[in-house]
Parts: C-alpha cells; sequence; structure tokens
C-alpha cells in the first residue's frame, strides 16, 4: 500500500500520506512501521505537512519535555525561518492526558495564524489524513534528532537504535 513518493528535501522520506487509491474514503498509508502519531511523539519529531489542494506547506518539530515524569508533555514549535536547524517558534502543547493538543497561551504566534491552524488541525485529522495531505520525515530520527543515512533508516524515520526503542 506504501506508495513511493517523491521528497523535496534531501534524505527526507514519507511518513503519512493519504490514500491515493482509496476513493474517497481517504484512508491513511503509513510507512511500514510506524503512524503519525507515533513518530510525532517519539521524542524530537521534525515532519513537513504538505497539502496539494491548498499549497500549504509547513515544517513543525515536536520535542517531548525531559524528565522522569510519564505525564510530561510535548512541545510543538513551527519552522518560521529558513535555519531548519534553529528557527522554531513555540506553538503549543500537547498534553500526555489523552494527546489533546492546545496553542500555548505564550506563544508568539497567533492562535488563527496558518501554521498554528494547520497544525490542530493535522492532530485532530492524524489518524485519517483527507487525499491531498501527506507528512514527510525531515531526514532526522524521530526520536533523537540525528540525521537518517542508511536506506532502512529513510524509509522507516529512525535510526537503528531507536527503531528498536519506540
Ligand atoms: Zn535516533
Amino acid at each position: 500500500m506504501l506508495k513511493e513518493l517523491d521528497t523535496t528535501v534531501a534524505g527526507a522520506g514519507p511518513i503519512a500520506v493519504a490514500s491515493l487509491d482509496a476513493g474517497a474514503s481517504g484512508a491513511l498509508v503509513c510507512a511500514p512501521v510506524i503512524s503519525l502519531e507515533q513518530f510525532a511523539l517519539a521524542g524530537d519529531a521534525r515532519f513537513t505537512v504538505m497539502n496539494s489542494s491548498t499549497g500549504n506547506r509547513f515544517t513543525f518539530r515536536v520535542q517531548r519535555a525531559s524528565g522522569e515524569v510519564a505525564t510530561r508533555p510535548w512541545f510543538v514549535k513551527l519552522l518560521t525561518g529558513d535555519n531548519n536547524e534553529t528557527s522554531y517558534t513555540y506553538l503549543g502543547t500537547i498534553f500526555a492526558d489523552q494527546l489533546v493538543y492546545r496553542h500555548g497561551r505564550k506563544s508568539r504566534i497567533a492562535h488563527d495564524a496558518p501554521g498554528a491552524r494547520a497544525f490542530d488541525w493535522l492532530w485532530r485529522n492524524r489518524e485519517r489524513l483527507p487525499e491531498g495531505v501527506r507528512v514527510n520525515h525531515e531526514g532526522r530520527c524521530g526520536r533523537c534528532g540525528r540525521a537518517l543515512t542508511v536506506p532502512e533508516s529513510v524509509a522507516s524515520g529512525f535510526g537503528p537504535e531507536c527503531i528498536n526503542l519506540v
């Protein structure tokens, strides 16, 4: 079911795409190992969401708060500059309790800005992305953020050690 997709970032690969052959069902087609939710919550995940019907494209980074507490949240950031290493701006928080996403009151990005609305929408629709929406990882391990090099890692979105830990 997984389709080979052209990717726009060197070393990047698909995490999830809306099925192109499922008619109106819009069923999610995932990379073989992992769902979009699993990837996003793996620890330090960067991914780009593209919507071919609107032309919109946003890159997000989702980092879990450090510490040992099981209920620690994930902080969602939006790529807002041209340095894809440092130009992330805090957007909101995913809470461990029921994995609800909320826009951050302290975010410098307005709750109704396009990137903020895009993540809110993506998270609510993460298990059933509409046709034409696809999500690519950014060529970095979703758990530890290291660059992915070998083809198996690019395919899964995780380095060879981290793939066994998610
Ligand atoms: Zn890793």
